[in-house]
């Protein structure tokens, strides 16, 4: 049988694994950091109304530069982020994963580096990866905290062309602080001049503002958001950033003609219509994160602040086998590879006390 490495691939892909978490069919599905509540009727009616209406002109190309879902995602900025947000200042694409890999294929490739603080989303090394671009693991403190110097070290080593910050971070849900941000912004100024992308997929959930204002007087920072959190459309495949106008034009020099299908930004389009009462969701997650992070305390875990939709906790002696342990228990949650630490999801209400109650047992059986 033929093998992928009997196939002429890069080098740099040789003997790799693609990314993805376990899909396991179980009850309780606490390990993608997805929304759990579906999304609400009337809104599954307008998104029915729009693509029938998108269908209509189907034979045709869809708007090329999303103008109209651009222009709502500008206004949804400008609402919630603190500062005011245009049409040029936005760009969408499929996914955050897509307007990431779209900043690497512009920023990065061949001959160049991108940095990360590390734990962190695993997409961002792979994601250079496929776009040729070299990777930087970067320092973090114990407890998943940014050390501002340590990074503006590792920074003024490696000149790196692209620096990314996550915040709230995935796997451990820690939020950066506004002067870090500003400060490895001068240091990736002074190192080269290069890009620094705050990816903010979670932000909505987070006890702090969105770093959206620092693009003021910062050509070269994007601020990367998605819906599949915030929004409960992971399915929808929707992501955008909001930067500098010249940003926006520069990431169209890589896009894929036509790349957001018109059924794509009908979808999109009528989810935005709905903004608030999925906003609502959101509050109730954060309430259930909150508690989980409570919980988890009390059962005597330890738990890492979170401004997230997730939690990590531990810690574990052996991590895979309190994962198996959670998991026979009907309750599938993240081993990230972040040794002694697991990370969960915020549920439902119901879904939560399942995961709550596979964890008190674990515990007990460890004492
Ligand atoms: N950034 C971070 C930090 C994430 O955790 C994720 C999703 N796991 C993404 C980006 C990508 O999300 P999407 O492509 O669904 O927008």
């Amino acid at each position: 049988m033929t093998g992928i490495d009997d196939l002429p691939v890069r080098d740099e892909l040789r003997g790799k694994s693609p990314y993805g978490a376990p899909q396991l069919d179980v009850p309780v599905q606490l390990n993608t950091n997805e929304n759990p509540y579906p999304l609400p009727e009337p809104l599954v009616a307008r998104i029915a109304e729009r693509v029938a209406e998108a269908a209509r002109t189907l034979n045709r190309y869809p708007d090329r530069d999303a103008v109209e879902l651009r222009t709502e995602l500008a206004r949804y900025l400008t609402r919630t982020g603190k500062h005011p947000v245009a049409l040029e200042n936005v760009w969408a694409a499929n996914g955050s994963n897509e307007v990431l890999q779209q900043l690497l294929q512009t920023f990065g490739g061949p001959g160049r580096t991108a940095i990360g603080f590390e734990p962190s989303y695993s997409m961002h090394a792979l994601i250079a990866r496929g776009t040729g671009t070299g990777w930087i693991s970067g320092p973090r403190n114990e407890d998943f905290t940014i050390d501002p110097a340590a990074a503006e070290k590792a920074i003024a080593e490696h000149r790196p062309d692209v620096v990314f910050i996550t915040s709230p971070n995935n796997p451990t849900g820690t939020a950066v602080a506004a002067d870090t941000v500003r400060a490895l912004y001068e240091a990736a100024q002074a190192a080269k001049p290069s890009m620094v992308v705050v990816d903010e997929a979670y932000v909505e959930f987070s006890h702090r503002d969105s770093l959206l204002p620092l693009v003021e007087g910062r050509p070269n920072l994007v601020i990367s958001r998605t819906m599949s959190k915030a929004f409960g459309a992971a399915g929808l495949r929707l992501g955008y950033l909001a930067a500098d106008p010249a940003v926006v034009d520069a990431v169209q020099l890589v896009r894929l003609p036509y790349h957001l299908s018109a059924v794509t930004q009908a979808t999109a389009l009528a989810a935005l219509e709905h903004t608030d009462t999925l906003l609502g969701y959101v509050e109730q997650l954060k309430a259930e994160r909150d508690r989980l992070v409570t919980e988890l305390r009390g059962i005597g875990c330890e738990v890492t602040d979170s401004d997230a939709n997730f939690v990590q906790f531990g810690k574990f002696p052996d991590t895979h086998a309190a994962w198996r342990r959670i998991l026979d228990r009907g309750v599938l949650v993240r081993d990230n590879g972040v040794p002694g630490w697991l990370r969960v999801t915020a549920g439902t209400p119901e879904e939560n006390d399942a995961f709550l109650d596979a964890v008190r047992e674990l515990m007990k059986e460890q004492e």
